[in-house]
């Protein structure tokens, strides 16, 4: 089974579009399809062949999108690197994956030394060789390995093949629509799911794409207001920035602005409301690396009757709790469809990742009546005692609206009496005590979920992607 190559069939349909719009230039997608092959060219002259399995660390510009799409046409298997990594975690990426090949954007050579990597300067001065344009590509190929967040444990090296990415575009567009004009404004990482899907869209759909280096919330705001985008992808403390930025203008949403996807955790319905009176519809999402992208997304008309939901599953794909019979039963989420990864590479390859067809994500959930989806925490933080489960999730939201909280972190120790306590580290706002904060709590939760201890901290142990590690918390008891 085999879809025609994105690159020259998106060129031969609509190649007069635009597909890539950065600062003040821009690219058409027959110009992009051109760039893309004189690149597979110089690729191939520098050694790199089809299934090559290839490391790239850049940072989100239209060099990387180049050297991607060579990447594509010469058929290789594409490692992203996250480019905040230190030099020993890029080494366990590059080192796990065995990638052959090291592609690195001259500004971050220093961070991979020690893997004879190719620069993209050289890549840019070598002349290219003749190769074997592929005209088919295979449902089931490769096209991007990517590492989880490595929030629960090391992180896991995720094979996305084409069938996962053309699925994850095709479930999008039948639940948001497309049309030849949209134009997706990508602040989010390139070497990240949420930002390569952004690509895989572009092509998939003909859509043009602007790419910022960066996140900027005051140009961002602009380009929403001012109808220049279409659709913007986010996470929560993005869409805050953003949010204020229209607010403090007194600006609105330009009606050719259609939809903000946030995801990558619970977006606070107070953002939702606030986006709602600027005029911009907010999609709240779930997903992960293992499903390319978003499974479940909530509609904005939906979000105020369903505060705290991740929504329902895109057309293609389905939703279960494990082990469960009834709605509100926690259970961890179980993933059917075809935008689930076959499998894992590197030290994690032998673990199965899906069983019967069904991905076990690790995370705990329950759908309510109407099928809606909750996510509650993540199975491994699981906290029990005195056979009681409580959930950190839901202590550390607790603790964030305290107005002198500014960041909270929940874990489980062992305890003599109860087999395991709560434990809660705070980074505050503003000064506060202890035993006020533990009040509050008393006030909302139950006494077995209140925290047995609550320390102060400068700051919580975070990693690349900003996520809580609260395995790195218990080692502060
Ligand atoms: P690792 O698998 O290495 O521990 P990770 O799971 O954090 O890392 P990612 O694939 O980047 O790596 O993140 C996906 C996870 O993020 C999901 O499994 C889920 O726990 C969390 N997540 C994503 N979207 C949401 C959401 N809307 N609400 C709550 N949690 C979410
Ligand atoms: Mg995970």
């Amino acid at each position: 089974m085999t879809y025609p190559n994105w690159l020259s069939q998106r060129s031969h349909l609509s190649g007069g579009r635009m597909a890539l719009s950065f600062q003040e230039q821009q690219w058409t997608f027959a110009e992009m399809n051109e760039i893309a092959l004189e690149y597979a060219g110089k690729l191939t002259a520098l050694g790199v062949a089809k299934e090559s399995r290839v490391a790239i660390l850049a940072r989100s510009n239209p060099e990387f999108v180049f050297v991607m799409y060579g990447c594509m046409h010469v058929g290789c298997e594409m490692v992203m690197l996250n480019e905040r990594l230190a030099p020993p975690e890029l080494a366990y990426q590059i080192e796990d994956s065995e990638a052959e090949f090291v592609l690195v954007d001259d500004e971050l050579k220093e961070k991979v030394k020690d893997y004879n990597p190719i620069l993209f300067s050289s890549i840019r001065e070598a002349v290219p060789a003749e190769f074997e344009i592929q005209h088919e590509w295979e449902k089931g190929r490769t096209i991007s390995i990517m590492y989880t967040s490595g929030t629960t444990g090391n992180p896991k090296g995720v094979r996305q093949t084409a069938e996962n990415h053309f699925s994850s575009a095709v479930s999008s567009a039948l639940n948001i629509g497309i049309s030849p004009d949209d134009v997706w404004l990508c602040s989010v990482p390139l070497f990240h799911i949420s930002g390569f899907s952004i690509l895989m869209r572009s092509l998939i759909y003909g859509m043009g794409v602007r790419l910022y280096e960066k996140f900027d919330a005051e140009r961002s705001a602009k380009e929403i207001c001012s109808g220049t985008v279409t659709h913007m992808s986010m996470v929560g403390v993005m869409l805050e920035r953003i949010l204020r930025n229209v607010e403090e203008a007194s600006l609105a949403a330009s009606p050719r602005f259609k939809a903000i996807l946030a995801g990558g955790g619970p977006i606070p319905v107070a953002y939702i409301k606030r986006a709602e009176q600027c005029g911009i519809p907010v999609l709240q999402t779930y997903g992960m690396t293992e499903t390319s992208s978003q499974t479940t997304t909530l509609q904005s008309a939906d979000a105020e009757r369903k505060i705290g939901s991740s929504g329902k599953p895109l057309f293609l794909y389905q939703v279960k709790i494990d082990g469960t019979a009834k709605a509100g039963e926690k259970g961890e989420i179980l993933i059917h469809g075809p935008q689930v990864t076959p499998g894992y590479i590197g030290r994690f390859s032998g673990r199965k990742v899906q069983e019967e067809g069904w991905l076990h994500t690790g995370d705990v959930g329950y759908l309510d009546e109407e099928g809606f989806l909750f996510v509650v925490d993540r199975r491994s933080d699981l906290i029990v005692s005195g056979g009681e489960n409580i959930y950190p999730a839901e202590i550390e939201k607790v603790l964030l609206a305290h107005p002198a909280v500014r960041e909270a972190g929940v874990c489980g120790v062992p305890d003599e009496e109860w087999g395991e306590v709560p434990v809660a580290f705070v980074v505050l706002n503003e000064s506060a005590e202890a035993d006020e904060l533990l009040a509050y709590c008393r006030e909302q939760i139950a006494s077995y979920k209140v925290p047995k201890r609550l320390s102060f901290a400068d700051a919580l142990p975070r990693n690349a992607s900003n996520k809580l590690l609260r395995r790195e918390l218990k080692l502060w008891n």
